[in-house]
């Protein structure tokens, strides 16, 4: 196996259990490696510290199969890997059938690059480094030998793949074709998913803990869902009791998918879809003096990279303020920020001066992260990126 060398005092985040080494701490960051191939990481003296998978394309050169130099990269160690991947699922009970999950979340179960939502009997993959995709056809196979699986989509069109040099991917890889729909429950509320046209894979299971929060608040409310998209907030406001709800997503499709998703559950009153961009549309609301006492704010990622963070920021304090600002008496605000580069902290803030903005006392009453089949690897603190607050105004 090739030698990789670390520089003098690079080892430090290894030794942290930390799986990224860039190729500014890299001796032989030019060596002529192929994509994906497994090499021996050591540090300067020539010590193996572990086995991990080489990058040419990407400023993220290796990233760590294993931190035992001796455990053998093969399709025994995926399997393993695998293994305890669905057995924290399955303590988490959200193995039953017609259910769905994350089932393998990249880093967060040390099988970095590699991403594995299931749908029912259905796992929808993305593979999103190099190693990833060397390993990928082995990993189909794997997974289609999980008793409650019987196909296996591929998903690789994230717009991440480009650093890696790869093509995006998209089509069957094992076993049975998918459905063009696949519904899913979850809680006894059903989700009709379109795996291969959905954005990401389809579904936001990251938000399973919030819907549960919003479904809690939501009795006699008139709830505000915006950046709707699947309607799995307005879809768990309704089976909470609300008043009505008022979704918007700048997507069309998005609307499409989130009012099917609605009708699916027999919540086709007091509800109403509009295609709009959200910062504009909340700033109409305002003007027109109307008023709502729940509302959502999920946006994408308004913090793509670190060259974004102080745009981005203003974008979230924006939006918390307009939401503060729409808020009948006593209501309640939930924002959310999925953009890792805002620690919570942060968005605390954000939100503390948006409130103020807004003229506005409010009181922090709950606080949403991602659900967790999305887990946080103590070693790895980038694993953690989604925060919710939910705050109530006087
Ligand atoms: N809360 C959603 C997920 C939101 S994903 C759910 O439960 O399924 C973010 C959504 O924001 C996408 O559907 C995207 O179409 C939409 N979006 C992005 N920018 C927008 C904008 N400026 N105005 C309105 N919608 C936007």
């Amino acid at each position: 196996m090739i030698r990789i060398h670390l520089l003098p005092g690079r080892e430090k985040s290894l030794l942290r259990r930390h799986p990224w080494i860039f190729d500014g701490a890299i001796k032989e960051k030019n060596a002529s490696v192929p994509a994906g191939e497994t090499v021996l990481v050591c540090d300067a003296k020539d010590h193996v510290l572990a086995v991990g998978a080489w990058s040419p394309a990407s400023q993220l050169r290796i990233r760590v199969w294993s931190f035992d130099p001796q455990e053998k990269i093969d399709r025994e160690f995926f399997r393993r890997r695998i293994a305890s991947a669905v057995e924290f699922r399955k303590k988490l009970d959200l193995l039953a059938p017609g259910g769905g999950c994350r089932l393998i979340y990249s880093e967060s179960d040390c099988l970095p690059g590699i991403i594995v939502d299931r749908y029912a009997n259905f796992a929808a993959v993305q593979f999103l480094s190099a190693g990833a995709e060397l390993w990928k056809d082995t990993i189909a196979e794997l997974l289609l030998e999980l008793p409650f699986i019987d196909g296996v989509y591929e998903r690789s069109d994230a717009s991440i793949r480009r650093k890696e040099n790869l093509a995006p991917i998209c089509g069957v890889m094992a076993g049975a074709e998918v459905p063009e729909t696949i519904i899913i429950e979850e809680n006894g509320l059903r989700f009709a998913v379109d795996l291969r046209q959905g954005q990401k894979t389809g579904f936001y299971f990251d938000l399973r803990t919030a819907r549960e929060k919003i479904r809690a608040l939501s009795g006699g409310k008139r709830v505000l869902n915006m950046f709707s998209y699947t309607g799995g907030f307005a879809c768990a406001a309704f089976a909470g009791g609300a008043a009505s709800v008022l979704n918007a997503d700048s997507s069309a499709p998005a609307l499409v998918q989130g009012e099917k998703n609605l009708q699916l559950n027999g919540f086709t009153e007091n509800v109403e879809n509009v295609c709009t961009d959200v910062f504009e549309f909340l700033r109409k609301l305002d003007s027109r003096g109307e008023k709502f006492d729940l509302i959502i704010l999920d946006p994408p990622k308004l913090i793509p990279g670190k060259s974004a963070v102080m745009r981005g920021c203003r974008a979230y304090q924006d939006l918390a303020r307009l939401g503060f600002k729409l808020l009948s008496p006593g209501g309640t605000l939930c924002n959310f920020s999925c953009s890792g580069a805002m620690d919570a902290e942060l968005f605390q803030k954000i939100t503390a001066a948006a409130a103020l903005e807004a003229g506005v006392s409010g009181r922090i009453a709950a606080r949403l992260e991602q659900s967790p089949d999305h887990p946080t690897l103590l070693s790895v603190p980038e694993t953690f990126y989604l925060k919710g607050l939910v705050t109530t105004i006087d």
